[in-house]
């Protein structure tokens, strides 16, 4: 008689006739898996495999991983170079040269009648570390615009800013390790199960090993705040105010580190003298959470001896972003909770390489987290690029957020848009619509052609993806890992780094630097100019990073592995070593619900898709499970407008107007709403987007609606399809 399992049908999995596995690392979200490509008798990739021996996923993947080898001959990729007079006219197929001379000359062009400036480029967290560089020698070392920026800023700007204001650089300075040391996480913003899943795989196995309290801070009852111990629904926008308050429990009570902070902080006095405004019965009224809740979380953080906050874009994506990064470090600064395991602030990144955008780029000063402003870097990489330092500018030009409105005046003519796609990333979509019609010329980089940011385009340069080149992504823990070309470029596309190059010779003085043709050339550049430095990565290797699935740095000639954590001699990189205590007066300049438009809008992710679904809208399981855009709405308030589940309703905000599905759920409150941002014409034609004044990040989680049902619920389902098939 059988029993139990063997009963049962044995799973299935069909022989995809794979002869050769190929390591390479997931080219969708920063936690940086290891992954495997098969590859069948004729060279095609038919399958995805997490890799069993590599630290980061142990061999599991998500569901995005999982299919990843579709990607390559998935529709909509950009086969050959196009071009156009004027948007919107058929676009006419032409050679490389052609592309290249014309987006050339157009630079030239603009940049001789307007100034250098009147050029921007804004790029991405998508392509390798190695083609981040060399598209910042091409930007600042020979086109010479300062209007230079990555999409990067509308995700992870506010944890640069606030790690460079708490310890004079960026740097996540702790590692997914921590999981397993901390006695209590608190995770402000993040849906990992959704956003990082695993990641979230990762601190669930070290829950079980190991019971230590654990703390969600979410206006939402996310899928990581179902498992909380404690869940702190605070109201949108004010995690600063619990954060403040959270330390003015710890030091009245006396809970603080006083060693630590008298030997590696400034400036405690003008943050005491802050802090003591926000009792917990003050903040209560504005952050909504009662004040004996504060103050048991506060002395559980504080007594826990090891404790370590993570966050994501619910802390980002504020109009208090940077703030609220320093409050985080503040809190950990105060009870000695930086560089010891278990003892950390860890920014969870989004794409896979921002990190990479952010160490190598120029984006927002120079190569290896050197500065603009420093006149000892303009120098060194002056001199290691062989050009004037004049050349170079003495301070950052303007963000991506602020590189648009820049169209809209005039400032800026053209612009070079590389793997971001802005027309639907962008809150306030009608606005940017309108901007990107102002351009004289746009050039849109892509290894997607129908992406929609490339209907405004004049030249079109189809780019090949993640593992049609070889490179290195650093992830979130700063581990650098390599990504190998798996299989050959789709069609004519051409890898980003022989479109950079391309370009630079066609400029007067990018003929006469050099510019490295292969991956493991510029790599060498990385590892000399990082040496010595905070993010060394003078002991790597391509060989050494594949044989270690991937290393951390700082990683310093001569040593096998890299480093786990930053600061854990306690000495940071403020140029008197200290970290800085800074005082965080709040101030509501949100918008926010009001009679008019009485719903709170939230925007976030579903574990699905990934940024504008210009790949996984085009992946058959991926697209099947999450097909449409929806609106989480609370029953009670669903109920009082007579907007039924399942139904389409209609949103309205000073922006604009979008239709979607109607998802009952007692995850929201009944004063706000929930919609994902991945889709097209959706949330962010509602999204007001005020920005932060230190990271320049908009606040696409704070804007205010109203709803009403639609009366054809007919038409809109019919519409709502139509716009959500490529
Ligand atoms: Fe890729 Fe992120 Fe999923 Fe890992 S968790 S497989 S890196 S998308």
């Amino acid at each position: 008689m059988l029993f139990g399992r063997k009963k049962k049908n044995p799973i299935k999995i069909n022989d995809k006739g794979v002869v050769e596995w190929k390591y390479t690392t997931c080219g969708y979200c920063s936690t940086g898996c290891s992954i495997e490509v098969g590859l069948d008798a004729q060279g095609r990739a038919v399958a995805s495999r997490g890799v069993a021996d590599a630290d980061v996923n142990r061999g599991k993947l998500c569901l995005k991983g999982i299919f990843e080898h579709e990607l390559f001959e998935s529709a909509g990729r950009g086969r050959v170079p196009l071009m156009r007079d004027k948007p919107w006219q058929e676009f006419r197929e032409v050679s490389w040269d052609e592309a290249l001379d014309r987006t050339a000359s157009e630079i030239q062009r603009i940049q001789g009648t307007y100034g250098r400036d009147a050029f921007a480029i804004v790029s991405t967290g998508q392509i390798m570390t190695e083609e981040f560089y060399t598209l910042g020698k091409l930007a600042r070392g020979v086109i010479g615009t300062n209007n230079y920026d990555g999409n990067t800023t509308l995700c992870m700007s506010s944890a640069v800013s606030g790690y460079k204001r708490s310890f004079g650089s960026d740097g996540p300075p702790g590692c997914y390790e921590d999981f397993e040391h901390t006695e209590c996480l608190m995770a402000i913003g993040s849906n990992l199960p959704e956003q990082h899943p695993v990641i979230f795989w990762r601190l669930k196995q070290a829950m079980e090993k190991r019971k230590f309290p654990f703390i969600v801070v979410d206006p939402r009852v996310t899928m990581l705040a179902q498992m909380a111990d404690i869940h702190l629904p605070v109201q949108p926008g004010t995690d600063v105010v619990l954060l403040n308050s959270m330390a003015h429990v710890i030091l009245s009570e006396g809970l603080e580190d006083r060693a630590y902070i008298d030997a590696h902080t400034t400036g405690y006095d003008e943050f005491k003298a802050l802090i003591e405004r926000y009792d917990p019965e003050y903040a209560s009224r504005i952050c909504g959470i009662d004040a004996d809740t504060i103050r048991n979380v506060a002395r559980i953080y504080a007594r826990a001896g090891k404790a370590m906050t993570i966050w994501t874009m619910g802390i980002n994506q504020s109009t208090h972003g940077s703030d609220g990064v320093v409050a985080i470090n503040n809190l950990n600064l105060i009870t000695g909770n930086i560089g010891k395991p278990g003892g950390t602030s860890l920014s969870i990144t989004g794409q896979c390489n921002a990190m990479g955008t952010r160490e190598w780029s120029s984006c927002s000063g120079l190569p290896g987290y050197r500065l603009l402003e420093r006149e000892e870097d303009r120098k060194t990489i002056a001199d290691f690029w062989g050009i004037d330092e004049e050349f170079l500018p003495k301070k950052r030009g303007l963000f991506q957020t602020d590189i648009f409105p820049a169209i809209e005046t005039g400032q800026i003519k053209g612009m070079w848009i590389i793997a971001t796609n802005p027309m639907t990333s962008m809150t306030n979509t009608a606005r940017i619509r309108k901007i990107l019609e102002n351009l004289e010329f746009l050039v849109v980089q892509d290894a997607y052609e129908d992406v929609e940011t490339n209907q405004y385009s004049h030249v079109y340069l189809p780019a090949s993806i993640w593992a049609e080149k070889k490179g290195c992504f650093t992830n979130t823990e700063r581990r650098v890992n390599l990504i190998n070309n798996v299989v050959p470029p789709y069609a004519d596309s051409k890898p980003d780094l022989w479109i950079f190059n391309q370009m630079a010779k066609r400029f007067e003085q990018g003929r006469k630097m050099n510019f490295p043709e292969t991956p493991e050339a510029v790599f060498e550049e990385l590892r000399q100019l990082s040496k010595g430095r905070m993010l060394d990565y003078s002991g790597m290797t391509y060989e050494k990073i594949e044989r270690n699935r991937g290393l951390q740095w700082p990683c310093t000639e001569g040593e096998e592995k890299g480093s786990q954590r930053l600061y854990t001699d306690g000495v940071f990189q403020h140029p008197d070593g200290k970290a800085k205590l800074i005082p965080l007066p709040f101030e509501d300049n949100n918008e926010r619900p009001d009679e008019e438009y009485p719903f709170w809008l939230n925007t976030g992710r579903v574990v699905e898709h990934f940024h504008t679904r210009t790949r996984t809208g085009k992946l058959g399981n991926l697209n099947k499970f999450s097909p449409t855009p929806y609106m989480e709405m609370n029953p009670d308030a669903a109920r009082e407008l007579g907007i039924e589940h399942g139904s389409y309703a209609r949103l309205t905000s000073r922006r604009g107007d979008a239709v979607v599905m109607v998802q009952l759920t007692h995850r929201v409150p009944p004063n706000m709403v929930f919609i994902p941002f991945h889709f097209h014409d959706c949330v962010n034609r509602l999204t007001l987007g005020l920005l932060d004044p230190h990271s320049r990040q908009p606040a696409f989680k704070q804007s205010a609606v109203r709803i009403e049902p639609v009366a054809d619920q007919k038409a809109a389902a019919v519409r709502n399809r139509a716009a959500r098939t490529y």
